[in-house]
């Protein structure tokens, strides 16, 4: 019976994100691990390879899709009250014992990860979303960056449909993924997991590509939300955190912050849940640090007006949300504060989406083997 890492050697094509290195071997850049490949290799990742001398990468798969509110990404100051639709393939370049999508970004590494991939192709997602009713096409659940010519793909046809596009990811990239998606993608989505490069390699990174990633987004003009799950214990002491929310504010103070509250899962089962209270002082912290755009998440109701919007100029509430829901928004339609007129960091459409449920499920997706080894 094959595995699934045969499955999905079969389900690929020549990448474009490699160079040839002077001995033979294949240098990937689509993550921050540049894996030397040799003949035959395959990358940390697990689902990019050297095969005869090119670089094989993902392709014509999905892990699964789902539309959902644009919030739930988080993006916050991204078309309020959309829906995103969102696919993902399998693999990831970390392995974070925390991981909430375990079961499709480890699924070449752990065999109760079990996740069938299902053949699809860019139209007909694309299809998909817009009957719909998505406002934005997100890649997310794996970790994007590894296949990125993919979501590329998808994303052509996405803007070809008049949809945004964007990437919820671990953030380890390289100046050249970032060249390679910034004609095709609109918001970024940065985990920034810590600020301890120990505890990155614990996950299998380095912070160092990760910092530079979020500079290098802002920059280029990528809209960029970070999130951080503060877990008791492993990234919340004071002295972290301070370091940070002040790295973010450096690169700039309006870029939102969603510090969101970890619970057991996957292989992290001991720290406690986070409380309301260490999210609150979390956000106290970035906020006395600069940033001025900071949310509380995943315990709708428990983080007082921290689920909402409010303007950096004048503390008008602008838009007020509980979990996913938007219940009141006032930006003006070119996006400003109705009160004091300040320009509200964003992309805004001229009204917030309504919100509502998907419409209609019409994508046919073919499941590649029903029949393999995890
Ligand atoms: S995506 Fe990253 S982990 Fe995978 S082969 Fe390329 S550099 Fe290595």
């Amino acid at each position: 019976m094959p595995t699934l890492a045969d499955v999905l050697a079969r389900e690929t094509r020549e990448g474009e994100l490699y160079d040839v290195l002077p001995d033979g071997r294949l240098r990937c850049y689509a993550c921050g691990h540049r894996c030397p490949l040799p003949e035959g290799a395959i990358g940390v990742c697990k689902v990019r390879f050297n095969r005869g001398g090119r670089l094989l990468v993902p392709w014509g798969y999905v892990g699964g899709v789902q539309c959902d509110p644009i919030e739930k990404k988080p993006f916050f100051h991204a078309y309020p009250g959309a829906l995103a639709y969102s696919f993902g393939m399998l693999g990831c370049d970390l392995h974070c014992a925390y991981c909430q999508n375990w079961v499709t970004s480890q699924a070449l590494r752990d065999p109760q990860a079990v996740a069938p991939p299902l053949g699809a192709d860019p139209e007909h997602l694309v299809r998909d979303a817009v009957a719909d009713g998505a406002r934005v096409l997100v890649s997310t659940y794996n970790e994007p960056l590894i296949t990125s010519e993919w979501a590329v793909a998808v994303f052509k046809e996405a803007r070809a449909a008049g949809l945004a596009t964007g990437f919820v990811s671990n953030g380890n990239g390289t100046p050249e993924v970032l060249e390679y998606l910034r004609p095709w993608v609109d918001l970024y989505k940065v985990d920034l997991k810590s600020f301890d490069d120990r505890r990155y390699r614990e996950l299998g990174g380095r912070i160092e590509p990760i910092l530079d990633t979020i500079q290098r987004l802002h920059a280029m003009g990528f809209w960029v939300e970070i999130v951080t799950l503060l877990i008791p214990g492993f990234n919340d002491s004071r002295d972290e955190l301070t370091r940070l929310t002040s790295f973010v504010a450096g690169v700039s103070p309006d870029i939102p912050w969603h510090v969101t509250a970890f619970h057991a899962d996957y292989k992290m089962r001991s720290p406690g849940d986070t409380t309301p209270e260490m999210l609150l002082e979390a956000a106290d912290l970035g906020r006395a640090n600069g940033l001025r755009y900071v949310y509380a998440g995943n315990l709708p109701g428990a983080v007082g007006n921290l689920e909402d919007t409010h303007c950096a100029g004048c503390g008008e509430a602008l838009i007020e949300r509980s979990g996913y829901r938007i219940r009141r928004y006032r930006l003006t339609p070119d996006g400003r504060c109705p009160s004091c007129h300040a320009s509200i960091p964003g992309r805004w459409d001229a009204a917030a989406g309504d919100g509502l449920r998907p419409r209609q499920r019409h994508v046919e997706l073919r499941i590649l083997n029903s029949e393999f080894n995890s």
